[in-house]
């Protein structure tokens, strides 16, 4: 490869995808026309929305009685939408604060009506999540909301919080798709494309089709789920060509093996890293403890900001771009989305060795 790609999202894409998109790119199967030309209202591009749709819920291991949507806004976008659609007046909803996602996704649905905080790790710097005793959910909430994976702490969940009958709803943007979960915990899960998907541009939202039936009509039609369900999310114009790169993706991962396989090697190229790091005895510092550490966004520290800086000129000059840690934290982040491949993290972890051999 040109260079090792570890950035958080916008992200590394599987170059079988990129091919193929460039090879149709200028005349979509005998149309004539670019993908990027075509009508959203076309029979081909009809075609991919419904496919799309499709291998996303079999990859889920969904059935009809759940929906996808193709909307814009990115994640943070469903972070108002969810709470209008759901949290109407009376009503209380629980959040699960594990990280900074979590903690703008509380944010907005405060501005729209009554929310709890059913557990925080904050006090920890968000370094794990909540055990199951610590999660203190009301009786009968709207809805409980978590990250699934915390992209810029690098915690992430392993076994989901006891929700009994409540409507659980999960951002899944950062780890869509890149291990087998069990999808019918959930009412609603989504995930903006940007990391595990394809390209920025679209979000995916996927939901029990009587869950998404409950807005209030006293919000904007472009704002209710039920608008967009019932158009096939094709209510407005769609984001087609990230729609058409997610189908592509969508394929690939199925010729991969399916998210079996994907989060074996997952899970491989995590421990790995995490190894690396834990044998450095102390260059390298993990920041999430070993039982919420995220497969997909490995976190760590240096000793100070002197080190880390020069870690990530060295680094960018070796080839490995994208390791900075979010400007909101700092230190050194690699995103290890489905794309990334075992060469990569083996690449990256020999460069740590020889840096820290060298400055340690
Ligand atoms: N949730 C998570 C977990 C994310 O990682 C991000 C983006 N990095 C967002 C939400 C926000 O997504 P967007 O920028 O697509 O609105």
């Amino acid at each position: 490869p040109m260079v090792y790609n570890f950035n958080a999202g916008p992200a590394i894409l599987p170059p079988a995808v990129l091919a193929e998109a460039q090879a149709e790119l200028r005349d979509y199967r005998g149309t004539g026309m670019s993908i990027l030309e075509l009508s959203h209202r076309s029979a081909e591009y009809e075609a991919i929305n419904a496919e799309a749709q499709s291998r996303l819920k079999s990859l889920l291991g969904l059935g009809d009685e759940y929906r996808v949507l193709f909307l814009q806004g990115g994640a943070s976008l469903q972070f108002a939408m969810i709470p209008l659609n759901f949290l109407h007046p009376g009503a209380v909803a629980d959040y699960l604060l594990t990280g900074a996602w979590s903690e703008k996704a509380l944010a907005e649905s405060a501005t729209v009506g009554e929310v709890r905080i059913a557990a925080s790790t904050r006090a920890g710097g968000y370094r794990e999540v909540p055990r199951r005793a610590e999660v203190a959910l009301a009786d009968a909430p709207a809805y409980v909301h978590l990250t699934s994976n915390e992209t810029i702490h690098g915690v992430q969940w392993h076994e989901w919080p006891d929700c009994g009958e409540r409507p659980l709803i999960a951002d899944m943007s950062s780890d869509i798709l890149s291990r087998p979960i069990d999808a019918r915990r959930f009412a609603l899960l989504y995930a903006g494309a940007q990391k595990n998907l394809g390209p920025a541009g679209a979000t995916i939202v996927v939901a029990r089709a009587d869950f998404l039936d409950r807005a209030p009509d006293t919000i904007p039609a472009i704002l209710r789920y039920a608008t967009h369900a019932k158009a096939d999310s094709l209510y407005n114009t769609p984001p087609s060509f990230a729609v058409y790169l997610i189908l592509l993706t969508l394929r690939w991962i199925e010729a991969e093996g399916g998210i079996e396989a994907l989060g074996e090697r997952n899970s491989h190229k995590a421990a790995t890293l995490y190894n690396a790091i834990d044998a450095s005895t102390g260059f390298y510092r993990g920041h999430a403890t070993p039982q919420s550490r995220s497969l997909m966004n490995v976190t760590f520290r240096l000793a100070n900001d002197a080190d880390e800086k020069r870690f990530l000129a060295e680094a960018t000059a070796a080839g490995f771009v994208g390791l900075a840690g979010h400007r909101s934290v700092g230190g050194i982040r690699a995103s290890l989305y489905n794309a990334m491949t075992i060469e990569g993290v083996n690449a990256l972890t020999g460069f740590m060795g020889d840096f820290a051999r060298r400055r340690g």
